[in-house]
């Protein structure tokens, strides 16, 4: 698997929102997605879920457009959205084989079984999600997104509103997911960038400022500043 981007823009009317981004990755990398609030992370991201068009330029997964791929790629892609939508009212097994139904996997029981104790949801599997506390109903989200084994995973904020010890629990959980797979990654908990990402993709004002090996920036926050400002 790969994603390519080439010269990929996007604009809202007259508002540009990226412009120009190239970039190439590969399986076996975990990589950060950053940039301040406003830089065109958000649309990057639609444009590879194939949610919107670019106005110019391309993003293709091996060599497909998201767009005219959309079911046959989906499968291949397990989201955690920012917010984590999440049903609330519904069990936590329930949720996972209402999804597992429209993903159609096959041995269905057994791999929520096996979701459930990678992502440490053994005790509390059997409430609402409702009744979890963030910590838990963030597993739920990232249970859901690797419950059909994608092969991309793309995790916006995956940690925001977690303590410490549960944000420790959830990369170490990010970690173990890396092999063979394209990990995106979007914080801005740089700390934690650094202890997780293999490389960073910067972006400011919609466009690449920095695509690097994250061994060869020696202090994240500062460096994000520099670029950024
Ligand atoms: P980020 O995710 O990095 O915060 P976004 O991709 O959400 O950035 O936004 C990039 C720019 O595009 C911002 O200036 C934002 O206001 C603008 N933008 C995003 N979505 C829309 C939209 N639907 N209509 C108009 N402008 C938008």
């Amino acid at each position: 698997m790969f994603i390519e981007a080439i010269n990929l823009s996007k604009s809202y009317g007259k508002q540009s929102a990226v412009q120009n981004l190239t970039f190439h990755l590969e399986e076996g990398q975990i990589v950060g997605f950053l940039g301040p609030n406003g830089a065109g992370k958000s649309t990057t991201l639609k444009m590879l879920l194939g949610l919107i068009k670019p106005s110019s330029g391309s993003v293709t997964i091996d060599g497909k457009d998201p767009q005219e791929q959309e079911i046959a790629l989906k499968k291949q892609i397990g989201y955690l959205a920012e917010n984590n939508p999440l049903y609330p009212e519904m069990y936590v097994r329930e949720f996972l084989a209402f999804i597992g139904n429209i993903h159609q996997i096959t041995n269905l029981e057994s791999r929520i079984q096996e979701v459930i104790e990678w992502v440490g949801l053994e005790k509390e599997a059997h409430k609402k999600i409702q009744e979890l506390s963030k910590g838990y109903q963030q597993r739920v989200g990232i249970a859901l997104a690797i419950l059909h084994d994608p092969k991309i995973l793309i995790l916006d904020e995956p940690t925001s509103g977690l303590d410490p010890n549960q944000r420790d629990e959830i990369r170490t959980l990010i970690k173990s997911l890396q092999k063979d797979r394209i990990i995106l990654f979007s914080s801005h908990i740089l700390s934690e960038v650094e202890a997780i990402c293999d490389r960073v993709l910067l972006i400011h004002e919609g466009k690449l400022v920095t695509d690097s090996p994250l061994k060869d920036i020696k202090n994240l926050e500062k460096f994000f500043k520099e670029k950024t400002n």
